[in-house]
């Protein structure tokens, strides 16, 4: 059979084509290609639907969270505390702000950080926390943000992942300080080539950030601060702003695929595990099981992909081995995730789905007769 793609970007496409090319016209008559009406409409747009009042958009989301930090102005001998299982963006904008990512534990079943997991990274030089949204979920935003008033640290929300999800009646992207995020084609909200934005709740943080995405220029001409060159294309934004039309409906295709999926999966894998005050939007679909290889292998030759988020813990990685601070030796969490995790295929134009599923039961069945026994996930 002809393999299913992981993501179907084109699908999307034909959808919304005729809507697409209207806008990218609009832009190519208006010659304004950097910036202009389409960048502030989309920047308006994007304030609404999540209900921040300050949206930058900048070009791409690691420039987003580089901008946050630098606003705050992290530096060196500050300390930011990351997620240690998650892309490696946190740690790099706060490494490359001269300061140390010091990389927190998540939980085994949400994926993500929590209080007690950041709480025991906390040191006196700890200025800042990057609670990443991973796979679509907000973490429990609530109990980290009573931790960071009782230590006077700054919290960023990592929502390159979870663009559209809610989490107490309230949008990704408006639950803290400041928040970013990534249109990268294959998010949640993705463009047609790089894009990011810094959502912030405070009027002159987000100058400030308006001026460090720009060259740290006022007016034409003057330069108040070291920036650097970080903004959104008009054509971006355009073909944002129509996607952003879809969003919704889209994560409700998304919402169905992963509920069917949890249902076939029950009691054969861990199924991912929702905060009960929160939602996913699904940027990924993230199993467990301790012969994930064999499983990927197996699937890939049924035509079916899968992606392993995140095979090496960002502490392990080469790139941040030289960082002076004491890392934790263990993140057991972590650690035994990037063991074990796969990804499949979900997005809202995946009509393949329960295809999906019959070959995953297939797979798992020759799998648990060969080991004569029960391989059902074990409890960490
Ligand atoms: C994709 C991603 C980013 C970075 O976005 P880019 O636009 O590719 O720079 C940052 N954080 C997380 C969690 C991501 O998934």
């Amino acid at each position: 059979m002809t393999p299913i793609p992981f993501l179907d970007l084109h699908k999307q496409y034909q959808a919304y084509h005729q809507e697409i090319q209207t806008a990218i016209q609009r832009v190519l008559d208006s010659s304004c290609f950097i910036g202009g009406s389409e960048v502030y409409a989309l920047e308006e747009e994007l304030s609404q639907y999540c209900g921040t009042p300050y949206t930058i958009s900048c070009a791409n989301g690691t420039d987003a969270l580089r901008l946050a930090l630098m606003a705050l102005e992290v530096g060196p001998g500050d300390e930011v505390i990351v997620p240690d299982f998650t892309f490696v963006a946190p740690a790099e904008a706060v490494a490359l702000c001269g300061a140390t990512p010091v990389f927190a534990d998540v939980s085994h079943t949400t994926f993500t950080v929590s209080a007690s997991t950041i709480k025991s990274c906390i040191s006196p030089k700890t200025k800042a926390v990057i609670a990443v949204s991973l796979f679509g979920q907000c973490s429990a935003m609530d109990s980290i943000q009573d931790l960071c008033n009782q230590h006077d640290l700054f919290l960023i929300e990592d929502a390159a992942q979870s663009f559209g999800s809610v989490y107490r009646q309230k949008k990704s992207g408006n639950l803290s300080l400041l928040a970013t995020t990534s249109f990268f084609p294959s998010k949640p909200l993705g463009a047609f080539g790089d894009g990011g934005a810094v959502f912030c709740q405070d009027k002159e943080l987000a100058q400030q950030i308006r001026l460090l995405a720009n060259h740290g220029q006022t007016q034409r001409g003057r330069h108040e601060k070291i920036g650097f060159n970080s903004r959104l294309d008009a054509l971006q934004a355009a073909v944002l702003r129509v996607k952003l039309q879809h969003l919704d409906h889209e994560i409700i295709l998304r919402q169905n695929i992963a509920q069917d999926y949890n249902l076939a999966f029950q009691g054969i894998f861990k199924t991912p595990e929702i905060l009960y005050e929160g939602q996913s939007v699904w940027a990924q679909y993230t199993l467990q099981h301790p012969q994930r290889d064999t499983i990927c292998a197996q699937l890939k030759q049924r035509g079916i992909p899968t992606a392993i988020y995140y095979p090496e813990a960002l502490r392990k990685q080469k790139a941040f081995t030289n960082q002076t601070v004491l890392q934790p030796k263990q993140n057991k969490y972590t650690d035994l995730l990037c063991s074990q995790v796969f990804s499949l295929p979900l997005h809202a134009y995946l009509s393949e789905y329960t295809q999906i599923e019959d070959e995953v039961h297939q797979i798992m069945r020759t799998l648990n007769e060969t080991s004569g026994k029960n391989s059902e996930f074990s409890n960490p």
